[in-house]
């Protein structure tokens, strides 16, 4: 912005104004070095830099729901998704939480991160950076277990925070917190014990989470901009709808143009596309136990695809182009979409 300022008022004084150039120019420089000197007001999300492609592009993996130490197909998955993943020369994984099953991780010594993480996704294509959010499940155990900088010392590719961003260039991802949004986990917590350290107070830490989701949002100059969250805002699959986020989270979405919303939770694979909304909201929570059994949608025309077994999803950015699909134990592909729009700079430029 600064340079943009410049850049006006030397093409002003070449245009004849007796302006003094440098003047100005320092003039603008101390008001920039002061303003940097303020102390920032309001915290930001924790930016991972994770560098494209030569040619710009990025390639990844979503998976949730998934670690059983290897049951309910959460193998066979994981071998498909080494498949693909090598096919497509994916960047990086995504998991939509749920990470460990039963009840997250006793401590950060407990042997369910490799029997469920480490020595399961073996494939030399999965060898990649895993982006993770946390779960409710992962919250029924010592929760900062998950976060814990040790667990990167075991297995390198495993970051996982609370809320952060993954900054990729053409695309960023916004990662969110969800379980602390859900009341019931509060309120009716079903005999299960949640670690709620690093939350308390809810209402502050919930607030703080949407100030910088939405600063964040607000200020990013990428060309794509997803949110990854656990819970899902739009289901048909037996958690439905989650409340808490369509009236909190899904206005600042929407606000900031965000592309894609993807979550786990339910466990199964869906797709659902409003005409109220430009979001696309994708369910990828086959990542072991799934076949629930069912399915609760009053408007079909919303629902572009829906499977109710396990399986896993991929997406693939360019530039100017998106493309998704999801796939079954098998490695099959259930499901395609694809979109492309213009970068904002070809509408200020046009040729
Ligand atoms: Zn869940």
């Amino acid at each position: 912005m600064l340079l943009f300022h410049i850049k006006l008022v030397v093409q002003k004084n070449r245009m004849g104004s007796t302006f003094n150039i440098g003047g100005t120019v320092m003039t603008l420089l101390l008001c920039f070095l002061l303003l940097s000197m303020v102390p920032k007001l309001e915290a930001e999300l924790t930016t991972v830099e994770h560098a494209p492609n030569p040619d710009g592009s990025i390639s990844f993996l979503v998976i949730g729901d998934w670690g059983r130490r290897g049951l309910y197909n959460q193998s066979q998955v994981a071998l498909q998704m080494g498949r693909i993943g090598e096919n497509m020369d994916i960047d990086f994984v995504v998991s939509t939480g749920d990470n460990i099953y039963d009840s997250g991780m006793k401590s950060i010594d407990d042997p369910a991160f490799q029997l469920s993480f480490t020595n399961i996704y073996t494939s030399p294509s999965l060898q990649k950076p895993w982006y993770s959010v946390l779960g409710n499940h992962d919250y029924r155990g010592d929760v900062e277990a998950q976060l814990s900088p040790v667990l990167k010392s075991i297995d390198s590719r495993w970051t996982c925070m609370r809320s952060f961003i993954v900054d990729a260039e053409i695309v960023e991802l916004f990662f969110v917190d969800t379980t602390p949004f859900v009341d019931a986990y509060f309120l009716n917590p079903d005999g299960q014990t949640y670690d709620w350290s690093g939350v308390s107070p809810r209402e502050s830490y919930l607030q703080t989470i949407l100030t910088e989701l939405e600063m964040g949002l607000r200020e990013s100059r990428a060309n794509w901009k997803i949110v990854v969250g656990h819970h899902a805002i739009k289901s048909a699959s037996i958690h439905g709808n989650t409340k808490e986020l369509e009236s909190l989270l899904l206005p600042i979405l929407e606000a900031n143009k965000v592309d894609l919303y993807m979550n786990g939770h339910d466990h199964c694979l869906q797709h659902i596309s409003t005409s109220q909304s430009p979001i696309q909201f994708l369910t990828s929570g086959g990542g072991s136990k799934a076949w629930r059994g069912y399915y609760n949608w009053t408007t079909p025309e919303d629902m572009k695809f829906f499977y109710d077994g396990q399986g896993f999803m991929s997406v693939k950015i360019t530039r100017t182009e998106m493309g998704i699909a999801f796939y079954d134990v098998s490695g099959k592909i259930l499901h395609k979409w694809d979109t492309s729009k213009m970068l904002d700079t070809d509408f200020y430029f046009p040729l």
